[in-house]
């Protein structure tokens, strides 16, 4: 298909053009237009969540024994396996992460299919303790029609993260994924077709969400929501879904402290606090963006730091040495820009970065460069707020308990990282410090099989994990009467 073209889009599996405004997905390296579309209008959200209510009533999905749907499941992630250098390069083009880092998102998104078609063919039912005359049992039912609704950052493997428990529990998705990166969505839909998901059971809905979002989240038939975005956001699906008694699982931003103690293997620390910060451009919920480091190996760490982010390759996404990609779009770039500029008039001294690289490679992409400020305290503005982009905040501290107090002072409590060869100290300080996920001596390591989510600001419930496909389900109380007389009460 000629980039010209407009792309289709699933609509409760009819792939037709959608009905919003035309717009393009942009490379962010060049600024030009991979793909044409046409967002989804209001109808379109209609004919979507209805057909998707209506193939989860009719389709027999949710019917299916728990094998029958895992093997649909396994084929999807097979069919991932098969297309994984195209999905890559799609990815790499849709948002502009490097391809190192789009292989493996796709190879995650495989890896998710596969998990949740394992976790919906062994999962089990329970029959209570008996405590009268009843066979008691707890049983779990799919819940009708779910919104996935999606950010930038890392799509295909947030969409996967997604889709495949909603699927595995027998459910119906509709899929919103950010305006500016739509196409790993709707490649999951093809790919869902392809592999025998019944029509109609997914529904890909690009477009912005100031016009479409609202639709989505208050329509009577969609039963759960599952976000991921900005805080500001999450706060408001949390109030329409308080208003609806809709079970809601929000995935938000973070501010993320890394500690690093006088014990530190200096070695692993450097190269993790950098790969925390500076993967992904630092466009990461989890990035580890606000550093605490002990008074003593204060200024050798910092030293070999901003020389190791100085180092990082900055470039073409498509070279499979580059290490950061261009930023998400031109917008995006200004807000860390003026982010920086605050930090700096705060008082701020850049050891690193602090500008656009330089070069005819980066003319007409939307790059930053990796960048380390010190001479701040933890309680300004840019240590307080996400900025999502490149930008690491370094401190010393000199007091455990103050490091711990500053450490969780913040809003956000998504993730925390601890470098120390001391198993007490780390045991000691993994238990403090309020974050969902703690890394000891490592960084930004993410696994299926383990439960994913923040505190506060940064979220409310869990994905991931074998219990995540529950999520997705209602349980349901039984009660069989065993007695051969009628209740006594009546009788
Ligand atoms: P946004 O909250 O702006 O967007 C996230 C998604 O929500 C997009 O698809 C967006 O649409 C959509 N949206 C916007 N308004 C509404 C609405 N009223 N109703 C329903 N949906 C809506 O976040 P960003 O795109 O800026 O993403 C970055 C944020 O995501 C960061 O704060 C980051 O921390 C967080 N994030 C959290 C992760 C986690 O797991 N905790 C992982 C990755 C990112 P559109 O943009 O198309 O208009």
């Amino acid at each position: 298909m000629n980039s010209t073209d407009t792309l289709p889009i699933c609509i409760a599996g009819n792939w037709r053009q959608g009905q919003g405004d035309r717009y393009a997905s942009l490379y962010p390296a060049t600024g030009e237009a991979v793909a044409w579309l046409r967002a989804a209008s209001l109808t379109d959200v209609e004919e979507a969540i209805s057909g998707a209510d209506h193939a989860f009533r009719t389709s027999g999905w949710a019917q299916r024994k728990p094998h029958e749907r895992a093997a649909v499941l396994h084929r999807v992630a097979q069919l991932i396996r098969e297309q994984a250098e195209y999905l890559a390069q799609r990815q790499r083009l849709d948002n502009g992460k490097p391809i190192s880092e789009t292989r493996a998102l796709v190879a995650s998104a495989a890896g998710t299919f596969q998990f949740f078609a394992a976790a919906c063919e062994t999962m089990e039912d329970t029959i209570t303790p008996m405590r009268g005359d009843n066979l008691t049992m707890s049983v779990y039912e799919p819940m009708g029609v779910v919104a996935a609704i999606t950010p930038w950052n890392s799509p295909i493997a947030s969409e996967a993260q997604k889709m495949a428990p909603a699927l595995a529990a027998g459910n119906a998705v509709v899929v919103k994924p950010a305006e500016v990166t739509p196409l790993m969505a709707l490649e999951l839909a093809r790919i869902c077709d392809e592999a025998g998901v019944p029509k109609g059971l997914i529904s890909v809905l690009p477009g912005k969400g100031s016009v479409i979002g609202d639709a989505i989240t208050l329509h009577p038939l969609v039963r759960r929501v599952s976000f991921t975005g900005g805080t500001a956001t999450g706060k408001h699906i949390a109030h329409i879904a308080a208003d609806k008694m809709m079970p809601v699982s929000l995935e938000l931003g973070g501010k993320s402290p890394t500690m690093v103690f006088e014990d530190a293997d200096l070695a692993h620390a450097v190269a993790g606090v950098l790969y925390g910060i500076f993967s992904s451009s630092g466009e990461s919920c989890i990035a580890g963006s606000r550093l605490f480091v002990a008074r003593g190996i204060y200024d050798v760490f910092i030293e070999r730091l901003a020389a190791g982010a100085a180092a990082l390759r900055v470039g073409d996404p498509a070279d499979e040495r580059t290490q950061l990609g261009p930023l998400i779009t031109p917008r995006h770039r200004d807000s860390i820009e003026s982010y920086v500029a605050m930090g700096v008039a705060d008082g701020g001294r850049i050891r690193t970065g602090g500008s656009r690289p330089q070069g005819a490679l980066y003319e007409r992409g939307n790059y930053y460069s990796p960048t380390l400020i010190e001479g701040l305290s933890n309680r300004q503005r840019i240590c307080q707020e996400e900025i999502f982009g490149p930008v690491l905040v370094a401190m010393p501290f000199d007091d455990e308990q103050d490091l711990i107090e500053q450490a969780n002072d913040s809003v956000y409590a998504l993730a925390a990282g601890i470098w120390t060869r001391d198993y007490k100290k780390a045991w000691r300080f993994g238990r403090a410090v309020q974050a969902g996920n703690v890394w000891i001596n490592t960084y930004k390591q993410l696994s299926i099989s383990t439960p994913f989510g923040g505190w506060r600001d940064s979220g409310l419930g869990r994905e991931k994990g074998r219990l995540g496909i529950l999520q997705y389900m209602e349980q349901k109380s039984m009660y069989w009467g065993l007695n051969e007389q009628p209740l006594p009460w009546a009788s």
